[in-house]
């Protein structure tokens, strides 16, 4: 039995007070059955170290560097995610494949340094609209998977996968269950080809989850819970999809 994970991605939104303010009110609703996590924008980590002391939520980052340290100004390693207190880290989430040309292999060499730095890294996969309507959704994700496969070898069952349509991104229109759940179970079947501990993996459904459909995606058998972009952002919307997470 998988227990299920959700996670809010924060994006690059929010204030002190207003984080301040939507942790308060999620720590309320505590405890959840599933998992729960938030992964905050890189300044307000610290302060979210402190807001979430004494809650089983766990926290995030929204990406790191590939690199270990050094002179890469501007980016942030994961031994330092870790020093804060991250558990989570996002790598290679559309809007940074998109807006930032990662690569398939950057995106998997971010999610070994974040396993050898001893977190846990969501990795996103998800074809776009056009991917889609060619149908080349199951040749994109995974090739996207696969470069993390090889990549991570023995480590690949430290991952967290997150299967996130592009076209489902902020955008209102979610994969239906049923089209979702084809694509979990695809990449379900492309880590039992890796690793014998596939089934206790967990695969998060990512791209418009809200309160009124978190229930049906995750009663899906290979959908262990989701990656929320905008219904993270208020704390009833939060509460009632980890709710709908059993
Ligand atoms: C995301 O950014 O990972 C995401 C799924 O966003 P939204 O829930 O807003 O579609």
């Amino acid at each position: 039995m998988r227990r299920k994970l959700v996670v809010g991605n924060w994006k690059m939104h929010g204030t002190l007070a207003s984080n301040a303010e939507l942790l308060g009110g999620v720590r309320a609703a505590e405890p959840f059955v599933c998992e729960a996590a938030v992964c905050v924008p890189f300044p307000y980590l610290a302060s979210c170290v402190l807001a979430l002391q004494g809650s089983h939520i766990g926290l995030g980052a929204q990406d790191c560097s590939a690199h270990e340290q050094g002179a890469y100004t501007g980016e942030v390693s994961a031994t330092m995610l870790h020093d804060v207190g991250c558990r989570y880290v996002i790598v290679g989430h559309s809007e940074r494949r998109a807006y930032h040309g990662e690569s398939d292999q950057l995106v998997a060499d971010k999610a070994k340094i974040v396993v050898n730095k001893g977190m846990i890294p969501i990795v996103c996969v998800g074809e776009t609209l056009a991917e889609r309507e060619a149908g080349q959704t199951d040749a994109v994700v995974k090739r996207q998977l696969s470069a993390v496969i090889h990549t991570l070898g023995h480590c690949v069952p430290q991952i967290v996968v997150a299967y996130e349509p592009v076209w489902a991104i902020g955008t209102g229109k979610t994969a239906s269950p049923e089209q979702a759940q084809e694509v979990h179970a695809l990449l379900r079947a492309q880590l039992q080809a890796a690793t014998s501990h596939a089934d206790s993996m967990k695969i998060l459904y990512g791209g418009s989850v809200k309160p009124d459909n978190a229930a049906t995606l995750f009663a899906q058998p290979d959908i262990d819970g989701g990656l929320i972009g905008g219904a993270s952002l208020k704390a009833a919307d939060f509460i009632a999809i980890c709710r709908a997470a059993l």
